[in-house]
């Protein structure tokens, strides 16, 4: 699966599609701003939250390297 869509939240940055390393979730995250919306939310809409917020709700660390892009 490869998407390439601006950011609604900043109109800068592209979401990509990450899979959590220690969940395997999938969620969409723009590169610039760090918003995420789950895997299958419809794009443009208001994010759900952000990578930090996001990690930390999982007690995981807050860092892009527990995130992988999904090709
Ligand atoms: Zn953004």
């Amino acid at each position: 699966m490869s998407i390439a869509i601006e950011c609604p939240m900043c109109a800068q940055g592209v979401i990509t599609v990450y899979r959590v390393r220690a969940s395997g979730e999938m969620i969409q995250v723009c590169d610039e701003c760090e918003s995420v919306w789950e895997a299958d939310v419809d794009l443009p809409a208001p994010a759900t939250t952000t990578v930090e917020r996001f990690l930390d709700e999982r007690g995981l660390t807050a860092l892009w390297s527990e995130l992988e892009p999904v090709e």
